[in-house]
């Protein structure tokens, strides 16, 4: 295999005519190729795609450079058989992004540009948009023909007739159903003259609605704050609780970065990108739309990617990997929910989407707002150093007040009651006067563990070290980490008794329960396992709006991006699972998680009530949280995080091993520290190896090293060939192991 490492020693020759392409391939490097025949090295862009022989198969790879030498004799160097594109399928400034990507995360370039392209062009389909839509209709010469002359032609004197009746032409896929034989048909008619083609007229959208308020002081002042850096890189936290107004900033900006002939990037965590925010976008934007999601097929991604790039999209609303779409005329960046944990991917690439749209930002000379109601330690460290401005948004708007918020103290209460009295009296209240409850809880399914009421033994996964959380509707044991589905025990492993008692609460439990006691009420759960169904959640939030729901169950979808006017009460049923997590984010996702929740409460012209069960009312965060809000807890976890070195004060990157044994993955790790020691920068703290929390996951063993700096530049320096020394280690061999720069979770 014709392999090259980054830096070759040059071998004097001033002739272009070497391919250096980018290969996806865990190998961290680059491959020389020879242009293929009769193609001149220097007729091909960087950019281009090249089809490759690689190994025993051919891969699709991207030109990076093109060189005068190689480390590899001559007769080594393979030629590339195909050339797909010809124009850069990447602009410059994507392409030098990419190539910054890939370095920062220590991730092989051939694989970064293959996670930062759609699948179609992946697999190396033309970089063109699907066919134009157009109809046919009939030509002058077929309006003339008598379709009583066609009574001997039947199925054309159907399609004619049709056509006639039509003056803007149909369709394919209307014509499809006037006959099977339709396509035979309309070529005939086309050999006559009679039809032709023409335009299909834009399918009706609704009119732009504009807005018909006036945008707030605070609103107006965020809005010409950014407006006034337009050109230019400046980061801004835009700081507001749930309804102030936030995405109305966006909209503003939005708008004013079309009219300047720009384009604005708008990056959604996957929850929040719901049709009706896509319709308030639309309905807003007087300009095309481009929206990048998991849920849609190859063909779409690939068309509104390539608007994107041309520059026929003014506005890209996408999830993370939306950041990595080729922009024509960058203008604004935008992340909402900044905090959200969903932009970190966690596998192949692991990158962070918001902090890459910073990157981007500053590559293009542009602004980028990130928005939240509970920004990261991350962002509000950046404000206190200065690197951010915040604008803040201090009310909501309108005349909802903001929730009143009562801790109850779970020791006071009956045990294993998962609503305590005081919630389920206010929940019942609340049904009485006509409004809407919300409950949260953190785990779906009937009960997180099943357990012998003889010896106490627990049901636990075959292949994880995790419980297996029963499932009402299936009746079966199911575990949430593989998948692994099994029927409960009859007998008791352990001891022989057959008395096996389903302990703790998910949601089928508490919608069963709450169903018992309220039989009148309507309950509806929203979940992983309620909603898996395509439209499903649609249907759900509909016939939430529509009243026809009284008390909603739900995990954490239900914390972002939905409005419910209706709701006045919200009970979070668990919270200490948050203040006592193992990682060192935990206390953070929990504060989040309830001023998210608790901003579902009073949306309308009724003001809420957010109740929160636990056994640590006294717990500083908690307190600092509910008596004082989100700024006073962010400011004392951030005063934690400072004394005990963590991030936003310090850098972490988490070395991951899992293999068939622990044995394996210690030796590797143990040799990756010994290099560390050796090879990185003598201020990097090192910590472990350790078995990570949940030691075992489908059926194989987990341990970490995680590496901690001060600085980073420290924490990068040196990594590149620590990696490359780790990849050819002996050890190496028997696990399956990966980095992960900025990890969001530490285990
Ligand atoms: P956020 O994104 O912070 O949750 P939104 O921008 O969705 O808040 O605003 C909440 C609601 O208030 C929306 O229905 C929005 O149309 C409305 N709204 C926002 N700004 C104003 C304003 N200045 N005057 C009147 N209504 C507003
Ligand atoms: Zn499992």
């Amino acid at each position: 295999m014709q392999k090259r490492k980054h830096e070759p020693r040059s071998r004097v020759n001033d002739r272009l005519t070497i391919l250096r392409i980018a290969v996806p391939s865990p190998l961290r490097m680059s491959f020389d190729y020879w242009p293929p025949a009769g193609i001149s090295a220097n007729s091909i862009r960087p950019g281009v795609r090249l089809r490759i022989p690689f190994g025993r198969s051919t891969r699709i790879g991207i030109l990076l450079a093109r060189a005068s030498h190689s480390e590899l004799a001559p007769s080594r160097i393979k030629t590339a058989l195909e050339v797909l594109d010809s124009e850069p399928l990447l602009p410059r400034e994507s392409l030098d992004f990419l190539l910054w990507t890939s370095r920062y995360y220590h991730h092989p370039i051939g694989e970064t540009l293959h996670t930062a392209l759609p699948v179609a062009l992946r697999r190396g389909a033309p970089a063109t948009h699907s066919k134009p839509i157009f109809n046919w209709r009939l030509s002058p010469a077929g309006e003339a023909v008598d379709l009583a002359t066609l009574r001997r032609a039947p199925r054309q004197q159907t399609i004619m007739q049709a056509l006639h009746s039509c003056p803007g032409g149909l369709g394919e896929t209307t014509l499809r159903s006037l006959h099977k034989d339709w396509r035979t048909v309309l070529r005939s008619l086309h050999k006559n003259a009679w039809i032709e083609r023409c335009e299909a007229p834009p399918a009706a959208t609704a009119k732009p609605t504009g807005r018909s308020w006036q945008p707030s002081a605070a609103q107006q002042q965020a809005i010409e704050t950014v407006d006034a850096h337009r050109g230019r890189f400046q980061a801004y936290l835009l700081e507001g609780v749930t309804g102030s107004g936030k995405t109305e900033v966006y909209l503003e900006l939005a708008e004013r970065t079309i009219a300047a002939g720009r384009q604005a990037l708008i990056l959604v965590p996957e929850i929040g990108l719901s049709p009706q925010m896509i319709a308030r976008y639309r309905q807003r934007l007087q300009a095309p739309l481009a929206v990048l999601h998991s849920g849609l097929n190859e063909r779409e991604r690939l068309d509104g990617w390539l608007a994107a790039r041309d520059g026929k999209a003014a506005v890209v609303i996408g999830t993370r990997s939306a950041v990595f779409v080729p922009l024509a005329r960058p203008g604004l960046f935008i992340v909402d929910e900044e905090h959200d944990p969903s932009y970190k991917q966690q596998d192949g690439l692991r990158y962070s989407a918001r902090d890459l749209a910073m990157v981007r930002a500053r590559n293009t000379a542009t602004p980028i707002v990130l928005g939240s109601a509970t920004p990261s330690l991350e962002s509000l460290r950046n404000v206190e150093a200065g690197r951010y401005e915040r604008l803040l948004l201090p009310a909501r708007v309108g005349d909802a007040r903001p929730p009143g918020t009562s801790i109850i103290d779970l020791r006071k209460q009956p045990p294993h009651a998962p609503l305590a009295p005081p919630l389920l009296n206010a929940v019942e209240s609340c049904l009485k006067r006509g409004e809407q409850a919300l409950l949260f809880v953190n785990r779906r399914g009937y009960a997180p563990v099943y357990l012998c009421h003889n010896c106490g033994a627990i049901s636990d996964c075959p292949r994880c070290d995790a419980h297996m959380v029963l499932h009402q509707k299936s009746g079966r044991l199911r575990c949430h980490h593989c998948g692994t589905e099994q029927a409960p025990p009859g007998k008791c492993p352990a001891c022989g008794a057959a008395s096996f008692v389903p302990v703790g609460a998910g949601t089928q439990r508490i919608s069963t329960a709450l169903q018992e006691h309220l039989p009148e009420a309507r309950i509806l759960r929203i979940d992983r396992d309620s909603t898996r169904r395509k439209g499903a959640m649609e249907s759900a939030l509909q016939q939430v709006h529509a009243g026809k729901v009284d008390i909603l169950v739900g995990t954490q979808m239900l914390a972002k991006g939905h409005h419910f006017p209706k709701v006045t009460l919200v009970g979070i049923l668990d919270a200490d699972g948050g203040l006592f997590g193992t990682d060192f984010r935990a206390s953070e996702r929990l504060a989040q998680l309830i001023v998210q929740v608790s901003g579902r409460a009073g949306r309308g012209e009724h003001p809420g009530q957010v109740y929160i069960q636990t056994h640590h009312p006294d717990h500083p965060l908690l307190q600092a949280l509910v008596e004082k809000g989100y700024r006073n807890f962010s400011e004392a976890a951030l005063r934690e995080r400072r004394e005990a070195a963590l991030p936003p004060y310090s850098w972490l990157a988490l070395l991951r091993a899992e293999a068939p044994t622990q044995e394996a993955n210690f030796n590797f790790l143990e040799a990756a520290r010994r290099l560390a020691e050796k090879m990185l920068d003598s201020k990097m703290l090192l910590l472990g190896p350790v078995a990570a929390v949940m030691e075992r996951r489908r059926g194989r063993y987990r341990a970490r090293l995680l590496l901690q700096a001060e600085n980073r530049d420290t924490m990068h320096l040196g990594l590149d060939p620590w990696l490359k020394k780790l990849q050819t280690h002996k050890s190496a061999r028997r696990v399956r192991w990966s980095l992960d720069i900025d990890p969001v979770e530490v285990d």
